[in-house]
């Protein structure tokens, strides 16, 4: 084999190795906000660094997401075939993206998906079994919107498969180099997923709402600390990706299934007893579903910023996203 030939052929196992090796991954945000400002709701756009193979953990934003990130330049790694018929955004959309993670079904996690479903390609959603169906019978319905999946009313376009998650146990995320397990959380009585997302050694949590457990009566965000302990003691956990949706001002009959910057820190804590004292220094933790606000003053994410790092003794590296961010984990 000539030199050139052999270079080549190392550079592409190089490349292809390099999703299993301890390389992170890339994430944009594509919706950075919790509500009310359509078009930038919760949605990340996750894939092993340097691998274009794509899946989003939500999907409040995803056309007006990609623009702002193609705007911002977090597309610039992007090449479009020359023989394909789609922008950039579409190639993303349409190509890349290769199935949707979807924590529950309130809108503000699934609007960019239905609004872009007409010209989606054919692609997978992962969820737990009682996000499918409120999926399927709340929105592809042909009711609320035409029957883009392959359950329900008839006809179905099967654009989307339903894949039903099992509670704990790890599934393969088709034409990627991931695996995801999903998590039970408490949202204010309804079912909503963390997701625990990994690629070769390195893993990856995004969490959808959860209310605080005190507050909830479960175990459900400690049941996920215990499972993900030993990956945070190995900095094998390279981000977190988790909700606070109200300051600590938000007394907690009105959290509605949501954390505040108190809840977050007090749950953190129990995480650092499992997986050790200074174990959570310097890991990432991207700020989620802060509200937009219509109210002059302090925005939101000053202040919930602020009073994360007033309590954070535990060194954690709070991140408040904006649309069409890019960060390497
Ligand atoms: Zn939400
Ligand atoms: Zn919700």
């Amino acid at each position: 084999m000539k030199r050139t030939a052999l270079l080549a052929l190392a550079a592409s196992l190089a490349f292809s190795m390099g999703a299993q090796a301890g390389e992170g991954f890339d994430v944009i945000a594509l919706g950075a906000r919790g509500g009310i400002e359509d078009g930038n709701l919760s949605a990340y756009l996750i894939s092993p660094h340097g691998d274009p193979r794509a899946v989003t953990c939500d999907a409040g934003a995803l056309v007006a997401g990609l623009r702002t990130a193609e705007a911002k330049g977090a597309l610039v790694d992007v090449s479009v075939p020359a023989d394909s018929a789609y922008t950039k955004i579409g190639y993303v959309l349409v190509e890349q993206i290769k199935g949707y993670l979807i924590s529950h079904a309130h809108l503000d996690h699934i609007a960019g998906l239905i609004a872009a479903s007409p010209d989606d390609g054919k692609k997978p959603i992962y969820a737990l079994p009682s996000v499918n169906s409120d999926i399927e019978q709340t929105y592809f319905n042909w009711e609320a919107w035409p029957n883009f999946g392959n359950r329900g009313k008839e006809p179905q376009l099967k654009k989307y498969d339903y894949r039903d998650l099992p509670a704990g146990g790890k599934v393969e995320l088709a034409d990627t180099a991931m695996s995801v397990t999903a998590f039970p959380l408490s949202h204010g009585g309804v079912e909503s997923t963390a997701f625990l997302i990994e690629s070769g050694d390195d893993a990856l949590l995004c969490f959808g709402d959860t209310g605080p457990d005190e507050v909830e009566k479960s175990t459900r965000i400690a049941d996920v600390w215990t499972a993900v302990a030993e990956k945070v003691r190995g900095k094998r956990l390279k981000a977190i990706i988790i909700e606070v949706s109200y300051t600590n001002a938000q007394p907690d009959k009105f959290l509605f299934g949501h954390l505040t910057p108190a809840w977050l820190l007090k749950s953190l804590r129990g995480l650092e007893e499992k997986a050790g004292k200074g174990s959570l220094k310097d890991l990432p933790m991207v700020v989620s579903h802060i509200k937009y606000s219509l109210k002059k003053g302090p925005s939101p994410q000053e202040e919930i910023l602020g009073e994360l790092q007033a309590g954070n003794d535990l060194g954690v590296n709070f991140i408040i996203p904006e649309q069409g961010l890019k960060w390497r984990f």
